[in-house]
C-alpha cells in the first residue's frame, strides 16, 4: 500500500471512496506517525481512542454509502478550539486542565461531515506570537531545517503545531486561527497552504477569544484543493456568533483549477520593504510572472496606510485581548492560586497563570484603553484601521480582483533567535499579514519556492470580501507553477 500519510486530502477521499483503504487504516497510519514525531512537539494532546472510534464510524458510513464530504479524514485541531470532553487549554497554564462541556461550531461542522480528530495541536499562548515559543507546552519544531544544519527552526505561530503537523505528514489538515497572520505566516514557514477567510465567514463560537474583531479561523493543509475542501465544511452562518455572516457557502473546490484569464492582480508598492531579502523580491516577481502567464493582468497599486498597520494592530489587538482575558480569574476556569482575599486570589492566579507575552499584551491593552489615553491610542488606531480598509476598497473599486504580496519578510528562524531583547523584532513577522485582518479581508498563503538555505517561502494573495474562490483559483496557479514541497524526515 502507498504511504497513507503522504496522500493529499483529495487523494485520501478517493482512496476511501474506492475502498483502497479504510479510515481506520488511514487513521492508524497517522497515529503512528504522530508517535514517531513527538520530538516536534506539534500535538499537546493525542486522542487515539476517539480517533479510532470516529474512523470506525466513518467506515460504516462509507460502507452504507451515506458518507459526508470529509468522511474518514484525520485532522488535527488547534488547542484554541473547544472540544467537548477533550482538554482545551489555548496552551496557557491558566486554563489548566479545562475540559469544555461544548464543542466549537467549526469542529462540530467538521465532525458532522465525517472528519476524524487525531488530537489537539500546540500554539502560542492564547495565539499571541509568531513562533509558537510562548506556548506553556514549549516550542514546536519546524520539520524544515537549513541545508547542512541541524538547528531546529520555529514553524511560525501562532498556529505552529497545525503547520508543523501538516508539513510533517502527521495529519491531513488542521484547524488554525489568524488574528494578525497566524494561519498564513506558519503556512509560509512550513511550505503548507493556509487561508484566513473573510471576517464573518466562519463562526468564532467555541474558539478561545484573543482579539474578537480580528480573529478568524481557517484551515492549514498541504494543497490549495485540500484547503478548499476543509473551508467548505468550516464556513457558514452560526446564530451563536453575531459576527458570522448569513450568506451561502460556495463549493470552493469548484474554483480550484478555474481560469484566471483577464483577472486584474494588484502589486502594492508599499510592500517593497527596505532591506527585504533579495530572494523574497525574486519570489514575488516569479509569482507575478506565473499569474501573468496564466492570463492575469498585473497592475501596480498603492496601499498608502500600510506602514501604520502594525503599530495600529498592536494597539487594537492587545486592547481587545485585555478585555477578553479578564474572564480568567481563578473562579471560572482551570488554575486557581490562593490568596488572603479575593483580590489577592485573582492577582496570584493571573500572575502564575499567564506567560510573559500575554502579560505584556494585557498591560498594553489596559493602558491604551485607560482614561486619558483612550483617545490618543485606541481611538486613533481605530481611525487608522478605517483608512487601511479604505486603501483596499479603493483598490478593489479600480477593478482589482486580488493583491499579490510576499507572505512573510523572511524564512523560518531558529528557536530563541528572535524577540528576546526586543518584542518588536518578533512583531515584524506580521508586517505583510496584519493589514488583511485590520480590513477583514480573505488572504491565502501558498508555498512558492525556497531560499538559498533550502527553506520554504510563501506568497500571499488578498481578496475582496467573501471572494475566497478567486484566491483558490489564483493559489492553484501558483501551486501548479511552483510545485509542492515536502521536508526530509529527521525527527
Ligand atoms: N503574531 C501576531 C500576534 O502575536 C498574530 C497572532 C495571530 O494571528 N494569532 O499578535
Amino acid at each position: 500500500m502507498t504511504n497513507l500519510t503522504s496522500l493529499t486530502l483529495a487523494e485520501a477521499r478517493k482512496g476511501l471512496a474506492d475502498k483502497t483503504f479504510t479510515s481506520l487504516e488511514l487513521t492508524d497510519a497517522h497515529l503512528s506517525a504522530m508517535e514517531a514525531a513527538r520530538a516536534l512537539n506539534a500535538f499537546v494532546l493525542e486522542t487515539p481512542d476517539q480517533a479510532r472510534a470516529m474512523a470506525r464510524e466513518a467506515d460504516s458510513q462509507i460502507a452504507k454509502g451515506d458518507a459526508g464530504p470529509l468522511a474518514g479524514i484525520p485532522l488535527g485541531i488547534k488547542d484554541l478550539f473547544a472540544t467537548k470532553g477533550v482538554r482545551t487549554t489555548a496552551c496557557s497554564k491558566i486554563l489548566g486542565n479545562f475540559v469544555p462541556t461544548y464543542e466549537s461550531t467549526i469542529t462540530s461542522q467538521l465532525w458532522r461531515d465525517g472528519a476524524v480528530m487525531l488530537g489537539k495541536l500546540n500554539n502560542d499562548e492564547f495565539a499571541m506570537g509568531s513562533s509558537n515559543e510562548t506556548s506553556c507546552f514549549g516550542p514546536v519544531g519546524n520539520p524544515w531545517r537549513r541545508e547542512g544544519s541541524n538547528t531546529t527552526l520555529v514553524p511560525g505561530g501562532s498556529s505552529g503545531g497545525s503547520a508543523s503537523a501538516v508539513a510533517a505528514l502527521l495529519c491531513m489538515g488542521a484547524t488554525a486561527t489568524d488574528t494578525g497572520g497566524s494561519i498564513r505566516q506558519p503556512a509560509a514557514f512550513t511550505a503548507t497552504v493556509g487561508i484566513k477567510p473573510t471576517y464573518g465567514r466562519c463562526s468564532r463560537w467555541g474558539i478561545v477569544a484573543f482579539a474578537s474583531s480580528l480573529d478568524q479561523a481557517g484551515p492549514i493543509a498541504r494543497s490549495v484543493r485540500d484547503c478548499a475542501m476543509l473551508l467548505r465544511s468550516m464556513a457558514g452562518h452560526d446564530p451563536k456568533d453575531t459576527t458570522s455572516v448569513d450568506i451561502a457557502v460556495p463549493d470552493y473546490e469548484a474554483a480550484v483549477g478555474k481560469s484566471v484569464k483577464g483577472m486584474k492582480i494588484g502589486i502594492p508598492k508599499e510592500y517593497r520593504l527596505d532591506g527585504m531579502p533579495a530572494e523574497i523580491e525574486k519570489l514575488w516577481e516569479a509569482g507575478a510572472a506565473w499569474l501573468k502567464a496564466a492570463g492575469a493582468e498585473l497592475v501596480e497599486v498603492s496601499l498608502p496606510h500600510t506602514k501604520y498597520a502594525l503599530p495600529a494592530y498592536y494597539i487594537v489587538a492587545p486592547a481587545e485581548a485585555s478585555s477578553n482575558l479578564a474572564r480568567y480569574d481563578g473562579v471560572r476556569y482551570g488554575l486557581r492560586e490562593q490568596g488572603r482575599n479575593i483580590i489577592e486570589m485573582y492577582e496570584n492566579t493571573r500572575a502564575e497563570g499567564f506567560g510573559a507575552e500575554v502579560k505584556r499584551r494585557v498591560m498594553i491593552g489596559t493602558y491604551v484603553l485607560s482614561a486619558g489615553y483612550y483617545d490618543a491610542y485606541y481611538l486613533r488606531a481605530q481611525k487608522v484601521r478605517t483608512l487601511i480598509k479604505k486603501d483596499f476598497e479603493d483598490c478593489f473599486a479600480r477593478g482589482v480582483d486580488a493583491i499579490l504580496t510576499p507572505a512573510t519578510p523572511s524564512a523560518a528562524f531558529g528557536i530563541g533567535e528572535k524577540g528576546g531583547a526586543d518584542p518588536v523584532e518578533m512583531y515584524l513577522n506580521d508586517i505583510f499579514t496584519v493589514t488583511v485582518n485590520m480590513a477583514g479581508l480573505p488572504g491565502i498563503a501558498v508555498p512558492a519556492g525556497k531560499d538559498a538555505q533550502g527553506l520554504p517561502l510563501g506568497l500571499q494573495l488578498i481578496g475582496r470580501p467573501f471572494d475566497e474562490e478567486t484566491l483558490f483559483s489564483l493559489g492553484e496557479v501558483i501551486e501548479q507553477a511552483a510545485g509542492r514541497f515536502t521536508p526530509e524526515r529527521w525527527w
